[in-house]
């Protein structure tokens, strides 16, 4: 066994590495090689996925017997750190007990704890029965077509499902260990044009004013009642983002009214039935339109509750404090990894500076996340 102090120093040597590359989407400047070179002493194998300008990294470690196959699922890029902060993002700096750099939160700690506790956990019990892998993407800050959802496709044609997965975005919302995410609403967006007719303000139109309509439909889809929340998810929202129409000029009548609105829904409702509901008031509106849907993502709520056991036990033996389940938030890969893994988590440090400037993590924090994620490989694979 090594000595605490020199495991100490492996950990943050390899997240200064990481975190001193500016992989900033989809350029992975080297994050993913890192990961491989550490890796690689530890029998992982390794398979790249790339396409276009996007790195896609998987990396496996077979055990000794046919077990269940537990997967980390990360990205290696990051947002562009933009304007305001007071050290350089990235030159990891320790100041008043907190790691400052891009990426710290969002998402190359995990990464890197994950790394490490697979490292770890594989050197002290060598004899596991199953396998760890972890899957890497730097195309996740960006429209990721093609990072994750290519990689899964890429990683189906080999056979390769995973049965757990452990999506490393930053979960907790005040402490390490106060959240685990175990599904995510659904996201929506539909634009309508309502069309009349442009002209003078003194004169009646032929057909109505497309904004009084406009407000009509508002009117209407503010009234509904979508559902009361569902299974641990809190009520469909719907919210316009936008409106736009009109010249400028006091004395004319809009032509046209564009409208754009967001649904986050839960399971409990399909997008078509909310679009055929939407696409009914759109038409009892009885002037032309056009309307227009982007499916951005689709509800998903994890099945089965061993990972959410072996996680929440690793969560309250390192840090003493139970977590929460929580569907709250935007969304991330896991929608499109529930679709190749029954049980996918997500789990990582706190999020509250996120795609901020000078972002930071406690450091308490990194040696904390790196005992959980080992603690949770010891409740999968060896039991507690
Ligand atoms: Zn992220």
């Amino acid at each position: 066994m090594k000595s605490a102090a020199s495991d100490h120093d492996e950990l943050n040597l390899l997240l200064s590495d990481i975190l001193s590359r500016a992989s900033v989407t989809p350029d992975d400047k080297g994050c993913q090689q890192a990961f491989e070179s550490y890796l690689t002493s530890t029998g992982f194998e390794f398979i790249s996925i790339d396409r276009g300008e996007t790195k896609n990294l998987f990396c496996c470690k077979q055990g000794k017997g046919p077990g269940p196959f537990l997967l980390f699922a990360g990205h290696t890029d990051v947002v562009p750190p933009g304007e305001g902060w007071n050290t350089d993002p990235f030159t990891p700096t320790l100041r008043d007990n907190r790691l400052i750099a891009r990426g710290t939160q969002d998402m190359k700690t995990s990464d890197v704890c994950f790394a490490f506790a697979a490292k770890q956990f594989i050197r002290d019990y060598p004899g596991f029965n199953g396998s760890i892998g972890m899957l890497l993407t730097s195309d996740e800050e960006g429209d990721g077509k093609d990072g994750t959802v290519y990689a899964i496709e890429e990683l189906k044609k080999k056979n390769i499902f995973p049965d757990f997965c452990i999506v490393g975005e930053p979960t907790c919302t005040k402490n390490l260990g106060d959240t685990i995410k175990n599904g995510r609403r659904g996201s929506l967006n539909c634009k309508v044009t309502i069309h009349g007719e442009q002209g003078h303000v003194a004169y009646t139109p032929k057909l109505e004013n497309p904004v009084h309509l406009a407000g009509k439909l508002i009117n209407g889809l503010t009234q509904i009642k979508w559902d009361n929340g569902f299974d641990g998810f809190p009520p469909t929202s719907f919210q316009i983002s936008n409106i736009h129409a009109g010249t400028g000029a006091v004395n004319v009548i809009p032509g046209t009214c564009e409208l754009k609105f967001n649904f986050r829904y839960s399971p409990a409702l399909t997008n078509e039935e909310i679009e055929k509901k939407v696409e009914e008031l759109i038409s009892g509106l009885g002037q032309q339109t056009d309307v227009s849907w982007t499916r951005s993502a689709f509800p998903f709520k994890t099945k089965g509750n061993k990972l959410a056991t072996a996680l929440s036990s690793a969560i309250e033996e390192v840090t003493g404090m139970q977590p929460q389940l929580s569907t709250s938030g935007g969304t991330s890969d896991a929608r499109f990894i529930s679709r190749w893994c029954p049980e996918v988590l997500e789990f990582g440090p706190v999020n509250n500076l996120i795609h901020k400037a000078n972002e930071s993590i406690p450091v308490k924090d990194i040696s904390t996340l790196a005992g959980i994620y080992y603690q949770t490989l010891v409740n999968i694979f060896i039991g507690r």
